[in-house]
């Protein structure tokens, strides 16, 4: 094996997978074991009240039962984010001690959600808000008032590009795009910007395989990695699986592989999953390892693949 290359799962433990996370999770493992390369599976059950062991636990037998493995992960709870908290304080603290974090009391809301990764149709923009520019006066009261805040990077001027191994250049401008984000909520839970990316640095993660509504927060993570003095690892994305939620096919669709699992055996859904992918000209049934001369990030669309019937 060549420990220079590491991939990693990372699901969040918020529900049973579907159709759209298997194929992110058979992607990540194909790119990573075509180099030759290890597969960590970390679990992203930063949320208390969002995630749930039992989702945790499913997941991991649900990648098992496909056929997806992994050299270290869960169970460990050094895999697991809960489990991970004094490294993202000493992180946190190192971007305090840059002067790059600030106390931010706006819309509660926006401070809930920062813990899970933006997906479609959820805000991930956020321009500087007027607590960039509090006095201290003015901090202090509200902190003296009892106003526990969130807490935000403050992200520089300029453009952060990152080369997309399966996109391209994708480049940002963090303060005009995506603003000073939040690295950790008003109650202590770490936001999943913060989170995600000193566990790739510390994990020594080389390459990052994940759904391409994930694109726009790899600018925001590959700066971190660099404020915080790591190596940013490659990033390549993937189209999302879409389609109109009445008319998905009944037997694909949106059912979670729990579902899926009744009615189809691991090598039928790792075909039709590489079938969706352009890997194979039509759903025969095989395993991940099988599949594993096929794949080539060529093969895969560059635009959203639907699973309309
Ligand atoms: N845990 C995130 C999710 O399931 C993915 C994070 C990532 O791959 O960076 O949406």
């Amino acid at each position: 094996m060549d420990t220079t290359i590491t991939g990693r799962f990372a699901p969040s433990p918020s529900g049973y997978m579907h159709m759209g996370n298997l194929l992110a999770m058979l992607l990540a493992w194909l790119d990573s074991r075509a180099l030759g390369g290890r597969m960590l599976l970390r679990m992203e059950d930063l949320d208390p009240v969002r995630t749930r062991p039992e989702y945790a636990a499913a997941i991991a037998d649900d990648l098992a039962w496909l056929g997806l493995d992994w050299d270290a992960g869960y169970p460990d709870p050094a895999f697991c984010q809960s489990g991970r908290t004094a490294l993202y304080e000493d992180a946190f603290h190192t971007l305090k001690r840059m002067g790059l974090i600030y106390p931010c009391w706006c819309s509660r809301a926006q401070r809930l959600a920062a813990a899970s990764a933006p997906h479609p149709g959820e805000a991930d923009h956020d321009p500087r808000c007027r607590c960039a520019r509090l006095t201290a006066a003015e901090k202090s009261a509200l902190l003296t008032a009892g106003r526990k805040p969130a807490w935000k990077v403050r992200v520089p001027a300029g453009t952060v590009t990152v080369q997309d191994s399966h996109y391209g250049p994708y480049t940002q401008n963090l303060s005009r795009d995506c603003g000073d984000f939040i690295v950790r909520r008003a109650d202590g839970v770490f936001a999943y910007q913060l989170a995600v990316s000193v566990d790739d640095m510390l994990m020594g993660v080389t390459r990052v395989v994940r759904g391409r509504d994930l694109l726009s927060s790899a600018p925001r993570q590959a700066w971190l990695i660099r404020a915080l003095g790591g190596t940013p690892p490659a990033y390549c994305h993937l189209p999302l699986l879409t389609g109109d939620r009445e008319k998905l096919s009944k037997r694909l669709g949106s059912r979670s592989t729990q579902a899926l699992r009744q009615t189809m055996d691991p090598r039928e859904l790792t075909g039709e999953l590489a079938f969706l992918a352009g890997l194979l000209p039509a759903p025969t049934p095989l395993t991940p390892r099988e599949l594993l001369p096929l794949f080539d990030w060529n093969k895969i669309p560059m635009g959203d693949i639907s699973i309309e019937p």
